[in-house]
């Protein structure tokens, strides 16, 4: 599928995911009404996935568990242990997580973090990890994608949001943000790898796909080089395709 793209070190790990370009449908629909429904079966039949969850994201540190097909509810991060289930977010500039590993038993264990700046500052990462642990997660076989997104060549943010992240995550945050004038450059892969690393995830695990929304060229949606009228695009994780 051309409007499809994956990546060769997740796809090599045994995980089948992957993320939509300009080109694929476009997921800025209500997430509750029939057009998302539509764009999700258009990915679903696609990607050769035997069903897929989304949630309504809301720029918050919500993490919900998906026990079955269509919308889970308001989150920001979505994970499942249920076979053929696949998790899909949704995003322009903000950085989707990919997470997938496995239990003590050998079950597989996946989902996904949409990481805005307000949810990374709300920890939406380290959240889905704790959830996902909970339910008994080995945080040592986990395999992380950072897919397009807003990339810390481009991604500028006001005083506020620098406030705002040092008083939720630490000091450790500063190193976060370069100063760029009288903005900052935000570094949101490098913050939600923290999560994940802080959550036991191997550093050299965690991939990432280096493609910058706003920078890269148009094959992917920016609302930052696109304004209002931007698409919006998604990615997947899953435990298996279709037989
Ligand atoms: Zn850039």
């Amino acid at each position: 599928m051309n409007w499809l793209d994956t990546d060769p070190a997740l796809g090599a790990a045994g995980w089948p995911h992957g993320w939509t370009t300009a080109g694929g449908p476009d997921f800025r629909a209500d997430p509750r009404g029939p057009d998302m429904a539509a764009g999700m079966e258009t990915l679903r039949t696609a990607a050769g996935l035997r069903a897929v969850a989304w949630v309504h994201q809301v720029h918050g540190g919500c993490v919900l568990r998906a026990g079955a097909p269509g919308l889970a509810g308001d989150a920001d991060a979505l994970w499942t242990d249920v076979p053929g289930l696949a998790v899909v977010g949704r995003g322009a500039d903000c950085p989707l997580v990919l997470v997938g590993g496995s239990r003590g038993d050998g079950a597989a264990v996946w989902g996904f973090a949409h990481a805005s700046w307000r949810s990374t500052v709300a920890g939406i990462t380290a959240s889905l990890m704790k959830d996902m642990v909970a339910t008994g997660l080995r945080a040592a076989t986990v395999r992380a994608l950072v897919c397009p997104s807003a990339g810390p060549c481009c991604y500028e943010v006001g005083d506020d949001v620098r406030a705002a992240a040092l008083a939720a995550l630490g000091g450790a945050a500063t190193t976060y943000f370069t100063r760029r004038g009288e903005r900052w450059l935000l570094d949101l892969w490098a913050a939600n790898a923290a999560q994940l690393v802080a959550a036991g995830v191997r550093h050299d695990a965690i991939t990432f796909t280096g493609l910058c929304t706003i920078c890269g060229g148009d094959r992917y949606p920016s609302h930052r080089r696109c304004g209002d009228g931007a698409g919006r695009f998604a990615a997947f994780i899953a435990d298996a395709r279709t037989p």
